[in-house]
């Protein structure tokens, strides 16, 4: 699946890693770009405690992109959190993050033990709950135990995405009942996706957030390439081809769904 030309904005990134090292030395002019490619609000994401301080660091607005904080501990960081996690993640999201992030479970690579990884998420949707603020899920080869521990701790009532979504329809609609999100990224034009490709054509457009995953997951026909915020203009455009819709009602819907999850404000004319 390929479009012919990248979707012009306006558009926003819902989930990058702005403090990744392959973005960490020209992490000024990636924001260029992604200015001149349309994207007018980032979405920052942490990884651990440190990475979340350093996220909060990084906010603020350039060349016309507004880029907002995450504060979480992915399940990869699990296992080297300290006892006190959850005491510190709750100071750091008090200094404005707009969303706890992105936090899950990842049955795929076990880089923490899954049990670690269970105790980890659980208590930072309790933070989330408590501080009202919605969550940014990570989910590989997990969905049964990520399902099941959202039904028995709860979701915050400001919702959350599942974040680089890559399951099919009946995946996406366990997801879309319990009111989330789905994060829509460059995985949508791999071959090979028929199944999330079925998803997405079938899911309303104002849950569907965008996103790059920068630098991972690089959408065709950059695949292979490090990712930044700007190539979210060709997801969209496979996105919208996928739908037999314009790029410009999928932005405008999306932007929806954005604007009730975080507060972000689309520009005048997509509201
Ligand atoms: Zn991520």
């Amino acid at each position: 699946m390929q479009a012919e030309r990248p979707a012009s904005g306006p558009l926003f990134d819902a989930h990058a890693h702005l403090g990744d090292p392959a973005l960490e030395g020209d992490r000024p002019q990636v924001l260029e770009r992604a200015g001149r490619a349309g994207i007018r609000w980032i979405l920052d994401n942490g990884t651990s405690l440190e990475d979340s301080g350093r996220a909060l660091a990084r906010r603020g607005s350039a060349g016309g992109v507004r880029v907002e904080a995450a504060v979480g501990i992915h399940p990869h960081e699990a296992a080297r959190a300290p006892r006190d996690f959850a005491e510190q993640l709750r100071q750091l999201a008090r200094q404005g993050a707009v969303a706890v992030g992105e936090i899950g479970l990842d049955y795929h690579y076990d880089f923490s033990p899954r049990p670690v990884q269970r105790e980890v998420l659980r208590r930072q949707l309790e933070l989330a709950q408590a501080l009202q603020l919605p969550v940014v899920l990570h989910e590989r080869e997990a969905a049964g135990d990520l399902l099941e521990i959202l039904d028995r701790v709860g979701l915050p009532a400001r919702g959350g995405v599942v974040h680089s979504f890559s399951g099919g329809p009946a995946e996406a609609e366990a997801y879309l009942q319990r009111g989330l999100h789905l994060g829509i990224s460059g995985m949508v034009t791999f071959r090979g996706m028929d199944d999330l490709r079925e998803a997405v054509r079938r899911a309303p457009a104002e849950r569907l957030l965008f996103e790059s995953d920068s630098p991972y997951l690089a959408p065709h026909p950059l695949r292979g390439r490090r990712n930044e915020p700007a190539n979210v203009a060709w997801t969209v455009a496979a996105v919208a081809e996928l739908r037999g819709e314009s790029p410009e009602a999928l932005l405008k819907a999306s932007w929806s769904g954005l604007a009730r999850l975080y507060g972000a404000e689309p520009p005048a004319g997509t509201r």
